[in-house]
């Protein structure tokens, strides 16, 4: 963020993996291959658009090939630059280790305002961006395998993935060259809520266990917590729509780019959604006190913080006046170095980024294996599963009628018994799963070694030895 002091986002990212690896006993040399980025390809292309050529310049960052395809989103922003890919590429690699989704971590940018131009001249860049990355290999179904982040989404991979079939016609695998895809074009059910859904799943870990809420200085369960939440785009808009509208919590603060709102009796999410998508942002919003400062909104009091927006926007200049005892990073490297440092200092529990926003990358796995095996989840299973079901209830109705036991099964319990699961649920199910064992194997190093302070460096802790196990695998 370009403060006094502060390191970049990549120092900031090295520095945290430093912290980690002090307590490890691995090679110097292995630990020096494990945190250097590979490679980044920096492209600059000219597009026409009204009338003339404008120039675009874009990255694709390779930070570890330990795996293959290496996977990582792309994002549209004007702040992109080498740093902040390269930092984004490192915590992909971390990520996938901890979340065991088989991949090395790669991340890709543009350096674009996307609001500034229309449908049309968005795809005529897309695709010219995909042309480019494509004709290297840097997108493709076995090698490097993009996804939406800030700024794109669907529509976008839906543009890459045909963009990547035109150049290659006869690839079978051709959809499985991209995901974050809409349904129609090869995507998975629960894809777009998934880092969102991933974000709740992990704080109903957190709160299973009354070690960690006690860390955190908290009582009870998310029921009635206070939560903030910056940035309501994908990320942020599904987490606290599925944390206000199913497990009780009440998000009091919404902070946007163009200031924030509070009422402290909880904000109605949709409305807040519906909203900036009719006026570009919040302001003017009733039901509500707006302010414009909205980065001021971060130090207010509440239970939970969840950043979603951006890198950065929690630093030293700003750490010790956060009030929320636990914070869950949603974005990606939300929390600087030297921010971290002091909240860690203040007791403050963070649920780090490369943990807390996997849910993304989990179900771009999940869509991933779909496409390469060209069947929808469940396509096969489904009928027979309510079929067998269906057996077990007449029987079990056989049985209370040839007993006289005055007995039914109730209309409800029938109708959730019988259904078998559909992508969506087995999406889910998986991402739950996913969630859990992932918090679980961080909470046991968190719990049990000493010297080990925070969720964080666990969470590192977890995800190098991975990352060193499948490099040794490899004879390095
Ligand atoms: P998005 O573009 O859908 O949403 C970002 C939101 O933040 C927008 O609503 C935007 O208006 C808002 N915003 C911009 N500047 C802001 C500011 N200064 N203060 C407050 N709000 C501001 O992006 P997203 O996909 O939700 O990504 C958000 C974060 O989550 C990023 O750090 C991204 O890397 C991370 N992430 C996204 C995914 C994913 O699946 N989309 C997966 C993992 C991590």
């Amino acid at each position: 963020m370009g403060r006094v002091n502060e390191p970049s986002f990549r120092e900031s990212v090295d520095l945290m993996f430093n912290r980690a690896v002090a307590l490890m006993d691995l090679p110097p040399g292995l630990e020096e291959k494990i945190r250097v980025c590979n490679s980044t390809y920096t492209v600059r292309f000219g597009v026409r658009l009204r009338g003339q050529i404008q120039t675009f310049t874009g990255y694709r960052s390779v930070h570890s090939e330990h795996m293959e395809p290496v996977k990582g989103g792309i994002r549209y922003a004007l702040s992109v630059n080498q740093d902040e890919v390269e930092a984004l590429a490192a915590l992909m690699t971390y990520k996938c280790a901890l979340v065991e989704a088989p991949f090395g971590g790669s991340k890709g940018g543009l350096r674009i305002d996307p609001r500034q131009y229309d449908e049309h001249e968005l795809e005529l860049i897309t695709r010219r961006f995909a042309y480019e990355l494509a004709k290297r290999d840097l997108i493709h179904p076995s090698q490097n395998v993009p996804a939406p982040d800030m700024g794109t989404g669907e529509r976008e991979m839906a543009w890459i993935a045909d963009q990547y079939a035109r150049m290659n016609t006869t690839d079978i695998n051709a959809k499985a060259c991209v995901t974050g895809k809409p349904l129609n074009a090869g995507g998975i059910s629960g894809r777009v809520e998934a880092t969102g859904r991933g974000v709740q799943y992990a704080l109903r870990e957190f709160f299973r266990d009354p070690r960690d809420i006690e860390k955190a200085g908290l009582t009870g369960t998310l029921d009635g917590k206070r939560i903030i939440v910056q940035g309501l785009g994908n990320v942020g808009y599904h987490a606290a729509k599925f944390l206000s509208e199913e497990d009780g919590a009440r998000i009091v603060g919404i902070i946007e780019h163009d200031g924030a709102l509070y009422n402290a009796d909880g904000l109605d999410v949709e409305a807040v959604r519906g909203w900036i998508v009719k006026h570009g942002g919040v302001t003017g919003f009733p039901d509500a006190t707006h302010s414009i400062d909205g980065a001021a909104c971060l130090e207010e009091k509440c239970d939970i913080l969840i950043p979603a927006a951006m890198e950065g926007v929690i630093h030293m200049g700003n750490a010790k006046r956060i009030k929320a005892p636990l914070i869950i990073e949603a974005a990606n490297g939300p929390v600087t170095a030297g921010a971290d440092e002091i909240l860690r200092k203040k007791g403050t529990v963070i649920i780090p980024d490369m943990y807390a926003n996997a849910g993304g990358v989990t179900v771009s796995y999940f869509e991933w294996v779909k496409n390469l095996s060209h069947i929808r989840f469940g396509r096969m299973q489904r009928r027979q599963e309510e079929a067998r079901h269906q057996l077990v209830v007449d029987e079990l109705e056989k049985l209370s009628k040839a007993a006289a036991i005055p007995y039914t099964l109730s209309p409800e319990f029938k109708q959730k018994y019988l259904r078998g699961a559909d992508e969506l649920e087995l999406v889910r199910s998986g991402l739950d799963d996913t969630m859990r064992i992932s918090y679980q194997s961080m909470r046991d190093i968190w719990h049990d070694r000493a010297d080990v302070e925070d969720l964080r460096t666990a969470a590192y802790l977890a995800s190098i030895t991975k990352v060193a196990a499948s490099y040794r695998a490899k004879g390095l």
